[in-house]
C-alpha cells in the first residue's frame, strides 16, 4: 500500500452543516474564517493563507486558474449556483464519513443526510449538549437532570460535544455535580424575553459533561482557536487536567477539538491519559500551505492511535476540500519525510497514516458497525 492510498478514505469525525445557497461576497467572506465583523472597505479576508489555499485547491475544480482573482473564482462559483458548486467542492474531497455536530441555530445550514448526499458517503450526528439542554428547558421540561440522560441515550448520536470553552471555559469539574446542585443552579438561569435560555452555569455546563461520559458517549470539546466570541485564555487544555484526571477510569474516549495554538499541550495530554484524543480541526485549512508545520508539531508527543482528522468545516463546501486536501497532504509529507531520512519504515508510516485518516475515528466512535441503535452506547 502506498502513503496516499493510506489517506484515499477519511472519517470527518468533526464538522458542522453548510450554507449551499447561492452567495454573494459578503457572505462569502463573513463565512471563510473566524472574524465577527466584515473587513474594513478595501481589504478582503482573501488576503491570507486560506484565501490562497482556496484558490489554489478549490479554484481548479471550479474551473478556474488558482493565480486568477478572487472576483473571478466567486463568479465562476455563482454561475455554477450554491448547490452545484457546493456538490463537486463537496465530491472533490472524497470523504467517506463525516460526524456533524447540528448544534448551531442557522437554518440555512445542511442537515447530515443532505451532507452525505453531497458527498457521496454517509453522515453521523453529533449531540450538542448545551443545544440539547437548551431546546428541553424552553420545550418546559421540568425536571432536566432526570430527562436529559434518556434524551441523550435515544438520541441516536454518536458522541455528544460541548461548547463549555465558549459559556465557561475549559475548567470543567473533577467530579460529576449532584443533582441537587445541579436543579438549585438550574433554578436560576433566567429567560430571554423571547423565552430562550442560554446556559452559561459551570455546574451545569460540567455536569453535562459528565453526563455524556458516564452513558458512554464520546466526548467532544470544544479547545483553543474558534469564533471571535470565545475567550481564547479559556481555552487552554491544560485548564481540562483535573477533569481528564477524573474522568480516565471510565474508559469513554474525550476528544479534544482543534487544540490550536495550544496542539502541543493537547498532544501532551494525549500522551499521558489514555482516554484522550485531539485533532487540529480548522487549523488545518486556516493554515494552509503551513499546515504540515502544525502537524509535525502535533506528531511530536501525541500517540499515534490518538490523533484524527476533521475539517471543522462549516458553511462554506469550499472548508470540507480544503480540509481534505491540505490534510492529505500535510500527513503524506511529514510520514514520507521520515521515510525517505530512513526513521521510520514505510510498513510503520502507512499504518500511522491508516489510524490517523479513518482507523481512529472508527475506532474511537465505533463506526466499523452501521449506527447504533438507541442507547446503546457502551463501548
Ligand atoms: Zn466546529
Amino acid at each position: 500500500v502506498e502513503l496516499t492510498d493510506a489517506v484515499a478514505d477519511l472519517v470527518d469525525h468533526h464538522c458542522h452543516g453548510l450554507v449551499i445557497d447561492d452567495l454573494d461576497r459578503a457572505h462569502v467572506e463573513a463565512l471563510l474564517n473566524e472574524a465577527q465583523h466584515p473587513p474594513p472597505p478595501g481589504r478582503t479576508r482573501f488576503d491570507s493563507l486560506l484565501g490562497v489555499a482556496l484558490r489554489r485547491h478549490c479554484g481548479p475544480v471550479l474551473g478556474v486558474d488558482p493565480a486568477a482573482p478572487v472576483e473571478e473564482y466567486l463568479a465562476a462559483r455563482h454561475r455554477l449556483g450554491g448547490h452545484v458548486a457546493s456538490e463537486r467542492l463537496v465530491g472533490a474531497a472524497r470523504i467517506g464519513t463525516s460526524l456533524v455536530d447540528t448544534g448551531l441555530r442557522d437554518d440555512r445550514l445542511t442537515d447530515p443526510d443532505t451532507l452525505a448526499r453531497l458527498s457521496g458517503g454517509v453522515a453521523h450526528e453529533v449531540v450538542r449538549l448545551e443545544r440539547l439542554a437548551e431546546d428541553l428547558l424552553v420545550a418546559g421540561e421540568p425536571d432536566l437532570v432526570t430527562a436529559l440522560p434518556h434524551r441523550l441515550a435515544s438520541s441516536g448520536a454518536v458522541a455528544a460535544k460541548s461548547i463549555a470553552a465558549y459559556r465557561v471555559g475549559l475548567a470543567l469539574p473533577d467530579r460529576k455535580p449532584r443533582g441537587d446542585e445541579v436543579r438549585a443552579a438550574l433554578a436560576e438561569v433566567e429567560r430571554a424575553p423571547d423565552g430562550s435560555v442560554r446556559l452559561a452555569d459551570p455546574l451545569v455546563i460540567g455536569w453535562l459533561a459528565w453526563t455524556a461520559v458516564e452513558l458512554g458517549l464520546p466526548l467532544q470539546l470544544h479547545v483553543g482557536y474558534g469564533d471571535a466570541d470565545l475567550d481564547l485564555g479559556r481555552a487552554d487544555p491544560l485548564l481540562l487536567t483535573p477533569f481528564l484526571r477524573a474522568t480516565r477510569g471510565h474508559d469513554t474516549p474525550v476528544v479534544l477539538l482543534h487544540c490550536y495554538p495550544f496542539h502541543r499541550r493537547a498532544a501532551y495530554l494525549a500522551q499521558v491519559l489514555d482516554h484522550v484524543h485531539v485533532d487540529l480541526g480548522l487549523a488545518t485549512h486556516n493554515t494552509g500551505a503551513f499546515a504540515p508545520t502544525l502537524l509535525r508539531e502535533t506528531l511530536e508527543l501525541v500517540p499515534f492511535d490518538r490523533l484524527l482528522f476533521s475539517t471543522d468545516a462549516y458553511g462554506l463546501a469550499e472548508h470540507v476540500l480544503l480540509g481534505a486536501t491540505l490534510f492529505r497532504a500535510a500527513l503524506t509529507q511529514v510520514l514520507h519525510g521520515l521515510v525517505t531520512s530512513g526513521e521510520m519504515a514505510e510498513v510503520d508510516a502507512v499504518r500511522v497514516a491508516e489510524l490517523v485518516g479513518s482507523g481512529n475515528a472508527r475506532e474511537v466512535y465505533s463506526l466499523s458497525s452501521p449506527r447504533r441503535p438507541g442507547a446503546s452506547t457502551q463501548r
